[in-house]
């Protein structure tokens, strides 16, 4: 009995140990029931979070919906400008203002 309790209680620590890796509580925490917390635990240790690591970097352009570099400044799939930082974009901004002034004035 007491190893019965003590294998729950190891498939929740895996469980809690993949959820730390912005995987499935409960998916892992049933697998590991399954089959066996050790062999989960080195499951989790070893796929690690590559995902949230690669959508940290990603992010949504907001023109065309599709997921793109964090640090682009403008969108492979439309080739929409993008506005980085607030920080980076008050700064554009002021290049935009007085970009776009210099034209309007080559333009008259
Ligand atoms: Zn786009």
């Amino acid at each position: 009995m007491i190893y019965l309790i003590l294998w729950v209680v190891l498939c929740i620590l895996v469980g809690a140990y993949a959820s730390s890796k912005n995987r499935s509580f409960i998916g892992f925490m049933l697998l590991a029931l399954i089959l066996s917390p050790l062999i989960v635990f080195i499951i989790v240790a070893l796929i690690g979070a590559p995902d949230s690591q690669k959508a940290n970097n990603l992010r949504k352009c907001p023109a065309c919906a599709e997921s793109i570099q964090k640090d682009a400044s403008f969108c492979r799939f439309c080739g929409n400008k993008l506005e980085e930082s607030p920080k980076a974009v008050e700064k554009s901004n002021t290049t935009y203002s007085s970009g776009s002034n210099n034209k309007s004035g080559l333009d008259i």
